[in-house]
């Protein structure tokens, strides 16, 4: 196991990098309004990586449609690159997940994937950026 480089910024850093809504979502756990996501209905082939920090999440091989309104992966890039955490906000128990690099929000993961994982990972756009492979 490789030993990952660590993001740390200050909140008044994250502010200067990110744009006033990447904050909300990114640093405050936000979550984007569904179906509006710019990789929703995004079919290239690549990876998505961190907005907060450019570590690789999740490749376009692990993304499907789940009907969710936000792009939904079966598992990520490495189990190394991300972190989960309960989730309890909102009266809900969710397992949020996060960028092990920059510690950033990305979404929450449920159990109604589909195989080989039966995994959703449920990720906001605005926390993560596209880099096509060709
Ligand atoms: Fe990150």
């Amino acid at each position: 196991m490789t030993l990952k480089k660590k993001v740390i910024r200050t909140e008044n850093e994250w502010k200067q990098i990110l744009s006033p809504e990447e904050f909300y979502i990114l640093r405050e756990k936000g979550t984007e309004p569904p179906f509006t996501g710019k990789y929703y209905h995004h079919h290239e082939n690549g990876i998505y990586v961190c907005a907060g920090c450019g570590n690789e999440l999740f490749s376009s091989v692990a993304k499907y449609d789940s009907g969710s309104g936000w792009p939904s992966f079966f598992e990520p890039i490495s189990y190394d690159n991300i972190e989960t955490e309960v989730d309890y906000s909102y009266g809900m128990k969710r397992i949020e997940v996060k960028c092990a690099s920059c510690g950033s929000h990305l979404g929450h993961v449920f159990n109604d994937g589909p195989m080989p994982t039966g995994m959703r990972y449920c990720i906001n756009s605005i926390s993560l950026r596209f880099k096509k492979i060709d």
